[in-house]
This record gives structure tokens, sequence and C-alpha cells, in this order.
């Protein structure tokens, strides 16, 4: 696949062009590769660019129902070896007696799931989408205008040469993140939240090797997340208040890992070294709606999560698995039926995953008098019941809704 191909008699028309070669958009083309439908995917920033921003120093926590979509995508066996499983979960809370400790063997789970780098993600899905061809690909290129009608879309595609290309298609993918041009070209509104508070990322390295346990402790100012990494070492996040991310983003290595070190404490081991820190604003951004006129959105640009619950991808992945079993075979893909049939089938995991993230997000966020006693009650109930366990470990299934077949470990059709 030519990085960036000869546009003068290259195809201008498509049956299904995707906005975005993000986790998500990348997944979404390779699931639809081997299909009949014609298939461009347009991408601003080269998938090894530094400056790539879905495949950037992020560590993303796979639950075992995207494990199974990437094996049907033909590319967990190109992640596995750099993937950390997830044997236990602890859940903490800073200054407070409550904890609770999930355990994969205890559910009957070899693994909760596997902690991966973002890059490596980034990396094998376009290695993926390489190997399968079939996928018209525009990258580096963004789209700059989008004019939709009834039959179809039309899209100006700008060259990283400056050059401008027109291409049309029967249905127009969203895969281009939280602030979607897509989204608001197609006149859907989005309703966004500021939680007030910015996640800092970083890869940390410590004095002695983890045991696969990856840990979320809730502080009075965010959640820090810890999770296992391939190799050793752990993929932190940390969430805290705006003002006090600017302060840990202004300090050295060493003193940012000494506050990080003091804000979890010492259940990892001591921390010796950090990678590089990068941080996001976190919000809750939802769109008004999942479909609209020959538009479909997906992942960040449908919902965009805070990661407290690691849940964000897991999401837009199911979204994309969906989407792509609904195209496959499809006389047109941009039809309004097929479009309302795919966005009822994920309204009950998209409702579900945004309450139950938000709702975490508030719980532990909560000042309020006796909010601290229901979450040390509630984590330790949770530690002694079986059936909260039960229902936490099949979180990563989806939270409703037909489970898409990639997920079920079957073909697409
Ligand atoms: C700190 C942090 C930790 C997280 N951890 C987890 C986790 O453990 N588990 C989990 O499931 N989720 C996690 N998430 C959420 C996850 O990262 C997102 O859900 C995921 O990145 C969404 O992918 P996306 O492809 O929809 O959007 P994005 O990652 O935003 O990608 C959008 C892509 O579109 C491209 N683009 C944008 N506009 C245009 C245009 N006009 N033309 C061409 N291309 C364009 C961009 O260059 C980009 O590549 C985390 C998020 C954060 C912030």
């Amino acid at each position: 696949m030519p990085a960036h191909e000869a546009r003068g008699d290259a195809p201008r028309e498509f049956d299904v062009a995707i906005v975005g070669g993000g986790l998500v958009g990348a997944s979404l083309a390779l699931a639809l590769a081997g299909s009949a439908a014609r298939v461009l995917l347009i991408e601003g920033v080269a998938p090894d660019s530094s400056a790539q921003p879905s495949f950037d120093e992020r560590t993303t926590a796979l639950g075992n129902a995207s494990r199974r979509i990437f094996q049907g995508l033909g590319v967990w066996d190109d992640l596995a070896p750099e993937a950390a499983a997830i044997r236990t979960i602890h859940v903490s809370e800073a200054g407070r007696f409550g904890n609770a400790r999930l355990r994969a063997e205890e559910q009957g789970v070899e693994a909760f799931g596997y902690v991966i780098p973002n890059r490596v993600m980034g990396a094998a899905l376009w290695r993926g989408l390489r190997r399968a061809g079939g996928v018209t690909v525009r990258v580096p290129a963004r789209v700059s205008a989008v004019q939709i009608a009834a039959d179809g879309a039309a899209l100006t595609v700008l060259g990283a040469d400056g050059a401008h290309e027109t291409v049309s298609a029967r249905l127009l993918v969203a895969a281009d993140g939280a602030n979607s041009l897509v989204r608001t070209a197609a006149g859907i509104a989005a309703e966004v939240e500021d939680y007030a508070q910015v996640a800092i990322a970083a890869a940390v390295e410590t004095d002695r090797p983890h045991d696969g346990t990856a840990y979320e402790r809730f502080t009075p100012s965010g959640p820090v997340a810890v999770l296992p990494l391939h190799g050793g070492g752990y993929g932190t996040v940390w969430a805290c208040e705006p003002a006090r991310a600017a302060e840990l983003l202004a300090l050295s290595d060493t003193a940012y890992l000494g506050a990080l070190q003091e804000r979890f404490g010492w259940r990892a081991g001591r921390f010796l070294r950090a990678g590089r820190r990068a941080s996001y604003p976190l919000k809750l951004s939802r769109a008004a709606a999942t479909v609209g006129l020959r538009t479909v959105l997906v992942g960040n640009a449908a919902q965009g999560l805070h990661p407290i619950a690691g849940q964000g991808f897991n999401l837009g992945l199911r979204d994309a698995a969906l989407l792509a079993e609904r195209i496959v075979g499809a006389d047109d893909p941009g039809a309004p039926e097929l479009l309302r049939g795919y966005s009822d089938s994920r309204a009950a995991d998209r409702s579900g995953v945004v309450r139950f993230t938000d709702s975490l997000v508030k719980l532990f966020a909560s000042r309020l008098p006796g909010a601290s006693l229901v979450r040390n009650l509630g984590l330790v109930a949770f530690d002694l019941s079986p059936p909260a366990k039960r229902a936490l470990a099949r979180v990563s299934l989806g939270f409703g809704g037909p489970t898409p077949r990639l997920a079920r470990g079957l073909p697409l059709a």
C-alpha cells in the first residue's frame, strides 16, 4: 500500500469513507479489508509519526471481547508478544480502609484483559491493513470539508503536499475523534461535560517485577491507574485538577516520580524511572445521535469518556466490529434503515458504558458528607460479594445489546 497514492488516476468513488485512522478507524478499515465494499481510509498523521495522536504515550487495557475482535482481525498474534495479562485488579482509596481485590482465576478467566502500548496497537493495525490490502488509503491527508446529500457524501481531502481532491462515498464514517469535523458537518450536536481533571500518562520502571496486578487508586483529586506492562514496569495514568497537573508536568522526572509515589503508595514497589509524560484534559462528550444522513459516528467521535474504567477504546472497538458486520454484504452501506438498525443495536452498550464510567468519576470525586463512607463500604462489600465481582469481570463483554460476531470469536459474516 503506497503511503500516498498517485492521485491522478486513483479511484474517487467509494462505498465507505472512514475519516480518521486512529485506533477505532484503523480497526474498522481492517475489518472491512476483505469485503466487497470499496473502502477509503483518510488519516491526518502518519501512523509511525511521533505526533500521531491516537498511537501515543498511552497504554490501553483491552478487555477479553476486544482481544477476540483483534484475533478475528488477524492482529492478535502481532500484539500478544507485547501484551501484559491483567490477572488481578486491586482497587483502593487513599487514606481509607476499604479495598477490593479481584482475581481472574476466581472468575474462571485466564486474565481480565491485556495492557498494550498504543503505539504497538497502531503499528499492528496499520501492518495488518498493508498485509490485507483492499483498502485505499490517504495518509497523511486531512478531510477539510464535507458535503452530505441523500445519496452520499462528498469530501475534500487535503494532501500533505497541499493538493486537494474530492472523493465521494455512500457512507461516511466519523472516526476522527472527540472534536470530530465530520460530526459537525453532519449537523450532529455533542453534549460536553468538563470533568475539570487532566490525566497525565507515563510509563514507569520499578525496582521489582510485577505480578500481573492492575491497580486503581482513588484519591481526593482524581484516580491513579497503574497497569502492568510486558517486560516489566507499569503504564500509569494520574488524573488530577488542571492547576496541579500543570505543576506536575513542569517537574523533573525524579520529582514527578516522587510525587506519584507519594500519591499511589508502595504496593507496586519503588518507582525508579519515568518515560515521557503526556497530558489529556478529561471530558465526557456525547453525540446527540450516532447516525445521521449517510453518516455514522464511531469511537470518540460518538462518545469520549474519562479513562477511569478503561472503557473508551473497548467500546469504540465494539462500535467498529458491529458496524463492519452490518456493512459487509449490504447493497447500500449508507441506507437509512441500515444506519438506524446499527444505531439501535449499539444504544444499550453505549449508554451503559457512559453511565457506568460517569458515575464512577462522580462517586469518587464527591466530597459530600457520607460519600467516602459509601465508597469504603462499597469497596469492602464488593470484596466480599462474588456476584458483584462476577458482574465487573463481565464488564469487558459490553453492557448490553447484541455482542458483535467478532467478539464472540465468529467471522464477520
Ligand atoms: C489517558 C487515557 C487513557 C486511556 N486508557 C484507555 C484504556 O485503558 N482502555 C480503553 O478502552 N480506552 C482508554 N482510553 C480511551 C481511548 O484512548 C480512546 O477511546 C481512543 O483513543 C479512541 O480512538 P478513536 O480512534 O475513536 O479516536 P482518536 O484516538 O482521537 O483518533 C482520531 C484519529 O482521527 C484523525 N483525524 C482527526 N481529524 C481528522 C481529519 N479531519 N482528517 C483525517 N484524519 C483526522 C487523528 O489524526 C487521529 O488519528 C484512554 C484515554 C485516555 C485519554
